[in-house]
């Protein structure tokens, strides 16, 4: 038995009908950018995001991007963030000209540290950019206090969290602005390429709806360099069939990770650590292993795939090895050392993870 980190013919197979005659539907209208699906999908997000505005564009870079842009924030200003996270993270805070300030994370959930965070506040702070890791949400009440106190702006990069709620509101509802991608592999992924930014700022969603469309609020007028950044209606129709059912696959992704931990229980891994403050949407399940080049080569032998997000922090990366020389992390550091992502998805059977388990069981009894 083969197992992939993601597999997604199984949820295909099973909205196959549905998706084909949405898709259809779209072809004959021939209304394929900034069409009526992108339209419903955008009121839909924000209803069950439970915010005012919710703005499809191209990527999860692009909303990331865009929202830093919308907020003003640019050439000598500084974004605090993680540095255990994916490039893009970092790269949408050097796409306006700011600097990305990293600070520490939490050895527990991986996500940014709270106190890090407020000790790194400084004169040219002017937003915290949390990443909601592996789908479970970093701290954000806290978070949002510092940001209220010193006047910051709060940017959610939502790619791994879609559907995770945090004290009862969900991730992307907390910050001024909430960055979701909808790659394949996410949580609610389309068919290729797609992103959306949820707002409750109507200046911002004013000014992000400006930007998607090449600066342009009124066709052929143009108030400001903008971008060729929009979410089409062949993957919005994809994503409205899907949305009908996150919450089920959220739930599944939340009984994986139960068995799997439950099967862990004995064996030489950690496994991940809810802090109790949200609801973790496992986008991956990640565990800490402390030989993990023996563990990932049992597994790749038994056919089971596994991943390590991230090898290297931001802070290490050749990119910015000038803007952080001597800047030690050491939390992040070590994460990057020892962890190591199991194969994750709603579809992903009870027995496959028990293969997993006891894989990972007997390369330990070796
Ligand atoms: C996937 C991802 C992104 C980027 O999303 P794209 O849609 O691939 O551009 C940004 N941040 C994080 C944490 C991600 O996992």
């Amino acid at each position: 038995m083969n197992i992939p980190m993601v597999d997604l013919r199984g949820q295909y197979q099973s909205l196959k009908e549905e998706i084909r005659r949405q898709l259809d539907s779209v072809l004959e209208g021939s209304q394929f950018v900034l069409g009526p699906q992108g339209e419903a999908l955008e009121q839909e997000i924000a209803a069950y995001c439970g915010v005012r505005h919710a703005i499809g564009v191209a990527s999860g870079t692009d909303a990331l991007h865009l929202a830093l842009r919308a907020a003003g924030i640019g050439p000598g200003d500084e974004v605090i963030t993680t540095p255990f996270t994916f490039i893009a993270t970092a790269e949408a805070i050097a796409y306006v000209g700011a600097k990305a300030v990293f600070v520490d994370i939490d050895p527990q959930t991986f996500n940014i540290c709270v106190d890090a965070v407020a000790s790194a506040v400084g004169p040219r702070t002017r937003a915290v950019l949390p990443v909601h890791l592996f789908g479970q949400p970093a701290d954000l009440a806290p978070l949002k206090q510092i940001c209220d106190r010193h006047g910051l702006r709060l940017i959610e990069d939502c790619a791994q969290s879609f559907g995770a709620v945090y004290q009862g509101r969900m991730t992307g509802a907390w910050g001024d602005a909430g960055c979701f991608s909808f790659f394949p592999s996410k949580n609610l992924g389309c068919y290729g390429d797609g992103g959306m930014i949820v707002t409750n700022d109507d200046h911002l969603a004013a000014e992000i709806r400006m930007l998607r469309n090449h600066g342009s609020r009124e066709r052929y007028y143009h108030a400001a360099i903008g971008y060729n950044s929009r979410l089409d209606d062949m993957q919005a129709a994809i994503l409205r069939v899907k949305l009908k059912h996150i919450d089920d696959y959220n739930r599944a992704r939340r009984r994986n990770a139960a068995l799997y931990s439950e099967l862990l229980q004995d064996a030489p891994v950690l496994t991940p650590v809810e802090d109790g403050k949200g609801c973790h949407v496992f986008h991956q399940y990640t565990l800490r292993a402390p030989r993990r080049a023996d563990l990932q080569k049992t597994l790749s032998a038994a056919g089971i795939a596994s991943a390590i997000y991230y090898p290297v922090p931001l802070h290490r990366q050749e990119v910015f090895a000038a803007d952080c020389a001597g800047l030690s992390l050491p939390v992040a550091e070590q994460a990057a050392a020892e962890v190591l992502s199991l194969p994750m998805y709603p579809e992903l059977t009870a027995e496959q993870i028990r293969l997993v388990c006891r894989t990972i069981a007997d390369a330990a009894a070796r």
